[in-house]
């Protein structure tokens, strides 16, 4: 059985060809189909489904029409579960797509942006056809639209080994230059965190950001969307393009694996760009009294998902781990994405779907519990027992 799904109302979806021989039925808003015999892991086959629809809203605003300045913006916000309100998918974050393309046709008065890298460009009759296409896999909360009277600006950000890549912003015209202003610090950050976390995991296509109606930020996968340009939303999302982006949970109950790296990562930029003391202040300003585990039991609204104890409880659980294992074994596991593996290991359950096959350097863990992290508060982590995590 091999699921599709997608929002059924007002909606038609059909498959339209096929190579091998299918049955399929539509009961609500899952598409099934029987395959005519059991496949091998790893074979291939071709399934099509013609589909078209009302892009429906719902959670954050999974697909929004706006204005500003009387200019049309609109743009996707699927994240957790709403990507199936405006694309028949396998709607989960456990089975990634290798690649997407996105072809977006609008009035050529207006940008149409997505994942990946622009292929092509085609005009006709007053409209615009924006041709996307991503080739590295990509869970479906990921794929962005986002469509607007965009100015563009940017540069080619240059990695150490040479490798030169496009980073690019799309703006509304009437906040360009505060844009221009804000967000100089974009290579700053980016260079940052290929020194914390290893280089940057879609270099070969592109990092960007377009402005978006939402007031906060999502990491879409090489193109956030932005409501503001301020140095914590900016590199908190990019923080999330290696964890969120490029190892992502495997269920929404772990959450804060996304969320308390994306939190960590402004505060360590922080602690880059300045010094120890306002990294320390940061991290004061996310301790406040967090209700309950930072492991998400009720995954039914985005309201008890994204709740603050999975970004800042998420978030000190690191800075614990850190002063525990040591500043040098903590970033030479971030730079292999190891850390959440030995979170991982220590867990009940497995939590994410990809982990890096690096190995975590052999060394005590004593006294650092993560299901003492996730279960109880953070101060229970610490191996004296109350003492607040200095590094
Ligand atoms: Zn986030």
């Amino acid at each position: 059985m091999f699921l599709i799904e997608f929002y059924a109302e007002n909606h038609y979806a059909s498959i339209i060809s096929f190579i091998f021989t299918f049955d399929f039925a539509r009961s609500g808003n899952v598409l099934s189909l029987n395959l005519a015999r059991a496949y091998q892991r790893g074979e291939k086959f071709r399934v099509s489904v013609n589909y078209r629809g009302n892009p429906q809203d719902g959670g954050f605003g999974a697909f929004t029409f706006n204005t500003h300045n009387g200019a049309p913006i609109i743009a996707s916000l699927s994240e957790p579960y709403y990507a199936r309100l405006w694309w028949p998918c396998k709607d989960t974050p456990v089975d990634k797509a290798d690649s997407v393309q996105i072809d977006l046709t609008v009035p050529d008065n207006l940008t149409a942006v997505s994942n990946g890298k622009l292929e092509s460009v085609r005009s006709l009759s007053g409209w615009k056809t924006f041709s996307w296409k991503t080739r590295y896999p990509i869970t479906t909360y990921l794929v962005s639209v986002a469509v607007s009277n965009y100015a563009e600006f940017g540069e080619t950000f240059t990695f150490l080994d040479g490798t030169r890549m496009p980073l690019v912003h799309y703006v509304y015209p009437e906040r360009l230059g505060d844009a221009q202003f804000q967000l100089a610090d974009t290579p700053d950050m980016l260079e940052f965190f290929n020194r914390a976390f290893g280089d940057y995991p879609f270099k070969k296509e592109k990092y960007g950001h377009a402005q978006f109606a939402w007031g906060g930020g999502m990491e879409h996968q090489t193109i956030t969307s932005l409501g503001g340009f301020s140095d914590g939303l900016v590199s908190h999302e990019l923080a999330h393009q290696w964890f969120g982006d490029l190892i992502t949970m495997k269920s929404w109950q772990d959450i804060w694996l996304n969320e308390g790296f994306a939190s960590y990562g402004e505060a360590l930029f922080v602690e880059d760009r300045f010094d120890k003391a306002a990294y320390r202040n940061y991290m004061s300003r996310m301790d406040h009294p967090y209700s309950g585990s930072v492991f998400v039991r009720d995954t039914t609204s985005v309201g008890s998902i994204f709740n603050t104890t999975v970004y800042h409880k998420g978030a000190w659980v690191l800075h614990t781990l850190r002063h525990v294992i040591g500043d040098a074994t903590f970033f030479s596991c971030c730079a292999a994405t190891s850390l959440i593996r030995v979170i991982a290991l220590a867990a009940p359950r497995p939590m994410i779907s990809k982990i890096s096959r690096n190995k975590f350097p052999a060394r005590s863990l004593a006294g650092f519990s993560s299901n003492g992290c996730i279960a109880k508060g953070v101060r229970s982590c610490f191996t004296d027992g109350n003492k607040r995590a200095r590094n």
